[in-house]
């Protein structure tokens, strides 16, 4: 199988083309770099997303805080973690930088305030 893709990894979006059979990667080519190559395989063998959401806070000066994962989590995840990080309430104060949720479904990714409350 063939996938063109374009590398999220820097600004120049690459065009990147991945031949594969199921998950083994036959070739990438396109790519103007290692990390183009990282990616492709990352996307093709185990694709991750950074999540942001936002959690409700008790007592802040607004009702929610955002939050974003401190690394990426598999993407068949996504769903699930929205589920967990949608089911939290946090006491106020919430200061920028606070784990709110660790090591979310053991993806082994914190969920974190970007933000006061
Ligand atoms: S292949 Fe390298 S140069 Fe091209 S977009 Fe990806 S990281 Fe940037």
């Amino acid at each position: 199988m063939k996938r063109e893709l374009t590398c999220v990894a820097c600004p120049l979006g690459c065009s990147v083309t991945v031949e594969y059979n199921d998950s083994e990667i036959i070739s990438v080519t396109g790519n103007t770099c290692k990390r183009g190559e990282a990616y492709a395989k990352t996307e093709i063998t185990n694709p991750t997303r950074s999540l942001t959401s936002s959690v409700k806070v008790n007592g802040g000066i607004l009702p929610v805080v955002p939050v974003k994962s401190d690394k990426p989590v598999p993407k068949n995840m996504l769903f699930e973690c929205m589920k967990v990080i949608n089911s939290v309430t946090v006491e106020a104060p919430v200061t920028i930088g606070q784990v709110i949720i660790e090591n979310i479904l053991d993806t082994g990714a914190d969920i974190v305030a970007t933000n006061n409350n």
